[in-house]
């Protein structure tokens, strides 16, 4: 079997044991056939007196057969790349707020500039029968700047984020050499089909590419194939997680302290692609619409703080503090409070409680690659007893999660009904639906995703 070589944005440390579901699938795959997981140290070097600090050496660690590599990043370079084209460019785009994107050669020129020296600091390390995987929206134009120097490894590459259709894609300046550069990858996975044909949809209508059959396209003199592999958790080791002793407790406290209440429950990185005014506002459509949850339901909104240093970001944080603020104040009672909005992170160990105390949760975003909230939230439920998840059209999840109550987070009073549905849903119904959105996160669980994956990137026709 070949080895892997993993490169994203960060590395995950792999000798930390609370790493996230997919920085533990890709360590699996990594140990199982050997490699490298390459990527940012997260360290910047400063210019020194109004210089740039010359580039730093490669770090390497030894993790089992994974070789953990890392290269630090200068100033100008972290402020272009990452700040700059990764966060308010591709971030804003992908998830459909042009109103927020700050389009700047400077970045797209910093963008460029790191993913060249990626495939500089790569090259040395990979040998001839590798699979190359690379994650997400920073590095569109590795395999392309790794193709410039010889590489002729295979290359996956697999989006995280959502693709926009191609007029919004249209909106970035440098959209054509973001799709061009594409075409050196020999597979490009997306979260979902939708995803999948917003990517054919531009290809053909831009670059007028020829449709091969068996998800190959062919454009700019290449051929790549791009497919749907929608990415999945860790549903037993999430229930390992529940059963653990900090889930048991959790979800016991949260019991015991809700216990005359109905518990419903979001969480979420505070992120204007999240939906979470438009949640707030709907829950406060609920209280106003159907008065027999005032003094009832309470919504705990985990919101937990996100690249802070963006101006946007700010802005969603005071425009929560506001309306959570509003809304406690003008239905609050003594002895209830409607919201608790908590900006802080909840430690991973302790998530699986509070979703098994909770009776609905509310996962309605604008926009979102997938949404693994979602999957935790169904994974953690008591099968004979489970809460039901209100889940937003236009999270990569509704595609799979059919059996959840779709909403369109944008119509306030359709997604408080929904809400009220989910509240007052008959438990013979709760548990059918559970038991058919369980089988579909176990049947595409993180397993799943990284085997399909790596399946088609070894049998991708050159
Ligand atoms: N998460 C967490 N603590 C928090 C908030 C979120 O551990 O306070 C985890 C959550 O369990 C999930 C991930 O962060 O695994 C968020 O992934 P998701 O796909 O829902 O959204 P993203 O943040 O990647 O946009």
């Amino acid at each position: 079997m070949s080895r892997l070589v993993v490169v994203s944005n960060r590395t995950a440390d792999l000798r930390k044991p609370a790493a996230g579901g997919l920085a533990v699938a890709l360590g699996e795959s990594l140990q199982q056939r050997g490699g490298v997981w390459f990527g940012w140290s997260g360290k910047i070097l400063e210019d020194v007196d109004g210089q740039p600090a010359p580039e730093g050496k490669v770090n390497f660690q030894r993790a089992g057969k994974v070789t953990l590599a890392t290269v630090d990043l200068g100033r100008a370079d972290y402020d272009a790349y990452y700040a700059g084209y990764s966060n308010d460019v591709l971030w804003p785009v992908f998830h459909y707020r042009l109103d927020l994107a700050n389009f700047d050669t400077r970045f797209a020129a910093g963008y460029r500039r790191v993913n060249q020296l990626f495939a500089r600091k790569l090259l040395p390390m990979l040998k001839p029968d590798d699979l190359i995987w690379v994650h997400d929206y920073h590095l569109i134009p590795l395999a392309a700047e790794l193709r410039a120097l010889g590489c002729t490894n295979r290359i996956g590459f697999f989006l995280h984020v959502p693709m926009p259709p191609p007029l919004i894609m249209a909106a970035i300046p440098e959209h054509e050499w973001l799709m061009r550069s594409l075409f050196a990858f020999d597979v490009v996975g997306f979260q979902s089909r939708a995803d999948l044909l917003h990517f054919s949809h531009y290809v053909e209508s831009e670059a007028g590419a020829e449709v091969l059959g068996d998800g190959r396209f062919r454009a700019y003199g290449r051929t790549t194939h791009a497919g749907a592999f929608p990415i999945g958790m860790d549903v037993d080791d999430f229930l390992r997680l529940a059963e653990a002793k900090e889930g048991r407790e959790m979800f016991e406290r949260m019991r015991d302290e809700y216990s005359r209440r109905q518990l419903l429950l979001g969480v979420d990185r505070l992120d204007y692609s999240k939906g979470l005014p438009q949640r707030i506002h709907a829950f406060r459509e609920l209280l106003a619409q159907y008065p027999e949850n005032r003094n009832r339901a309470t919504l705990i909104q985990i919101a937990s703080p996100s690249r802070e240093d963006v101006e946007a970001y700010g802005d969603i944080r005071r425009q929560m503090d506001s309306l959570c603020g509003a809304i406690n104040g003008d239905y609050g009672e003594l002895d209830w409070m409607p919201i608790r909005y908590i900006h802080r992170n909840i430690a991973r160990k302790r998530l699986p409680g509070l979703y098994r105390a909770s009776r609905v949760a509310l996962v309605t975003p604008l926009r979102d690659g997938m949404n693994l909230v979602a999957k935790e939230f169904i994974a953690a439920q008591d099968p004979a007893d489970p809460g039901m998840l209100v889940l937003s059209r236009f999270a990569g999840a509704a595609e799979q999660l059919k059996d959840a109550l779709l909403v369109n987070p944008y119509d306030t009073q359709g997604t408080a009904q929904a809400i009220q549905r989910a509240l007052t849903m008959p438990l013979e119904e709760r548990r059918n639906r559970h038991a058919n959105l369980l089988r579909s996160i176990r049947e595409q669980n993180i397993h799943w995703w990284t085997r399909s994956f790596l399946d088609a990137l070894a049998g991708a026709q050159k």
